[in-house]
């Protein structure tokens, strides 16, 4: 908003004083483009595995469900679908949250614990892909802090880690205070360019679309540690190379 005041004195010797106030509008339209851009992406992303159920049951319904190998077959791409609308509901649902209406309370995290339960839940994955995990962090660090924002912050950063590392990959990761509380997760995996980086955290954003969805992932886990590392008072940043790996750095109050 630009304030303007101008004041002059006329031929006539009066005193004039003019005031002006312009609004600038660019900010509210970035708003704006994004709210739309979000809600179009929406309505595409749900409707992809809904027209496919939709798609399946017709198809079994017509006939194809006598014979047990084809039913068996569609009944596991429908649980895919179905899935995959869990999971986008779910992501939905975390990024509409929003820190002035939800106030969580605090509680302690014992970090290093909290870190192997959650590579747990990838325990097959881990062993498929052969992966070498590190926990750096201290043992006994713990961290006061709303455990329903920070929860999803660290899964998700696992959680890329794991999936963007190729066979025999290392993941390193850290935690602890300094001028922070600091988390931090280094893969050994195929990274991003630095044009990508600038886009990484915008919500449905991949590098790329076709693996991506392959793979399972929707677009919105980094948004949502962006998101909430800002409602926790922190950021998030990320340093990366492309074919060498990423890391992904968390800080966060030291409260
Ligand atoms: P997704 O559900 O697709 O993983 P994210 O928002 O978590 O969505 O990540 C957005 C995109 O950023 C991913 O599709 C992927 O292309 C890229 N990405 C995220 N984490 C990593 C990583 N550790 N290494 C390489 N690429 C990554």
């Amino acid at each position: 908003i630009l304030d303007m005041s101008l004041r002059f004195i006329e031929e006539d010797g009066n005193d004039y004083q003019v005031l002006g106030i312009a609004y600038d509008l660019t900010r509210v339209r970035q708003l704006e483009k994004i709210q739309k851009d979000f809600v179009s992406n929406v309505s595409h992303e749900l409707k992809t595995p809904v027209t496919s159920l939709l798609g399946f049951t017709e198809t079994l319904l017509d006939g194809a469900k006598d014979d047990p190998e084809t039913l068996t077959q569609f009944l596991e791409i429908m649980q895919k679908d179905a899935l995959r609308l869990q999971q986008l509901i779910q992501e939905i649902l975390q990024l509409s949250r929003d820190g002035r209406t939800i106030s969580y309370d605090d509680q302690d995290v014992t970090v290093h614990p909290f870190i192997t339960e959650i590579l747990r839940s990838y325990r097959k994955v881990i062993t498929e892909k052969n992966l070498s995990i590190e926990i750096l962090g201290d043992e006994t660090i713990t961290y006061t802090t709303k455990y329903e924002l920070f929860y999803p912050i660290v899964k998700n950063l696992i959680e890329n880690a794991i999936q963007y590392s190729q066979s025999n990959g290392t993941i390193t990761i850290d935690f602890g205070f300094a001028e922070t509380f600091y988390f931090v997760v280094k893969d050994s995996g195929i990274g991003i360019s630095l044009k990508d980086q600038e886009r990484i955290f915008e919500r449905f954003y991949r590098v790329d679309k076709a693996r991506s969805r392959h793979s399972g992932g929707t677009g919105l886990g980094l948004s949502i540690v962006h998101n909430y590392s800002e409602l926790l008072g922190g950021t998030v940043t990320i340093d990366s190379h492309l074919g060498l790996g990423s890391t992904f750095i968390v800080k966060l109050p030291k409260n």
